[in-house]
């Protein structure tokens, strides 16, 4: 574990203090140098691997020591931007997984948590009054930096914007627009509309689409598509691909836009529901 978190999120934060874990009858907390820990070194969230889709590691052991790097080195500001804790060590729970397996078994784990997901309030909560926002800064947290990794759609440059925040941010405290202006600077991407809609609003992104023909003589279908968010602007990129081929990227915004495609029934166009967290509603 510690090789792996080395690896992808840079040296152990705490070195002078040490590493350890506590035994406590509590199940698990974060404290630098020092978790709580009581799964009783059992496989999973105290013996429920379902948690951990299947996987058979101590869940408690993986995701404290997560907070190593997010809270206890890089902490929020304020508890409304707690998902910067929950959220980064969430998926650095992922980052374990792939290192050990791969990508693809890493962004499997990651959605098998989507039923985890509310999307009934908002992820920041109100600043200033000592105040978290919605438990999805956990699951939906790392399910929409996922999301943000397949925007970027450039692992390395995704690994050096994870490794980057947890080292340029070492042993700070930072807020929400800190981490959207450090993305925004390293991807050369506008991310704010992006980061506005997952974590201020409590509704996912729905791509609404629909498949038709392209006009009585012409056999062709006209595929069209546009975001419906509650952020105005809304530009996240998605990708499609008809049956089994390849992949193809298009920009959907607010408006419709259409795209001619061979003749395809509205049930053989699939999206990448696996790399983008979004949901789907057919015209
Ligand atoms: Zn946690």
């Amino acid at each position: 574990m510690m090789k792996c978190f080395e690896e992808y999120l840079g040296p152990y934060p705490f070195w002078n203090d040490g590493y350890a874990l506590v035994e406590t009858p509590y199940l698990g907390m974060e404290h630098q140098g020092a978790i709580a820990y009581g799964n009783e070194y059992k496989p999973g969230y105290a013996g429920n691997t379902n948690y951990t889709g299947g996987h058979e590691f101590d869940y408690i052991i993986i995701h404290e020591t997560g907070h190593e790097w997010w809270g206890n080195s890089v902490s929020c500001k304020d508890i409304a931007d707690l998902w910067i804790h929950e959220g980064f060590c969430t998926y650095s729970e992922s980052i374990y997984v792939e290192c050990l397996n791969d990508k693809e078994t890493a962004v499997d784990y990651i959605n098998h948590n989507k039923k985890y997901v509310g999307n009934k309030k908002a992820i920041i909560g109100p600043y200033g009054v000592n105040e978290e926002g919605s438990g999805d800064m956990y699951q939906k947290g790392s399910l929409f930096l996922n999301t943000l990794r397949h925007m970027v759609n450039n692992d390395k440059l995704w690994w050096q914007i994870i490794y980057g925040l947890s080292n340029d941010f070492k042993h700070s405290v930072v807020d929400t627009q800190d981490i959207i202006d450090y993305m925004n600077t390293k991807t050369g991407l506008k991310l704010d509309k992006i980061f506005d809609q997952y974590l201020r609003y409590p509704n996912i992104p729905v791509l609404e689409y629909k498949a038709e023909k392209a006009d009585k003589k012409d056999k062709h279908t006209m595929f069209s598509y546009r975001w419906k968010t509650d952020v105005e602007g809304f530009n996240l990129p998605m990708r499609y691909r008809v049956a089994e081929g390849e992949w193809v990227t298009i920009q959907p915004t607010n408006e419709w836009q259409s795209v001619k495609l061979k003749k395809t029934k509205a049930s053989d166009i699939n999206f990448d529901e696996n790399g983008f967290y979004i949901k789907l509603d057919k015209q």
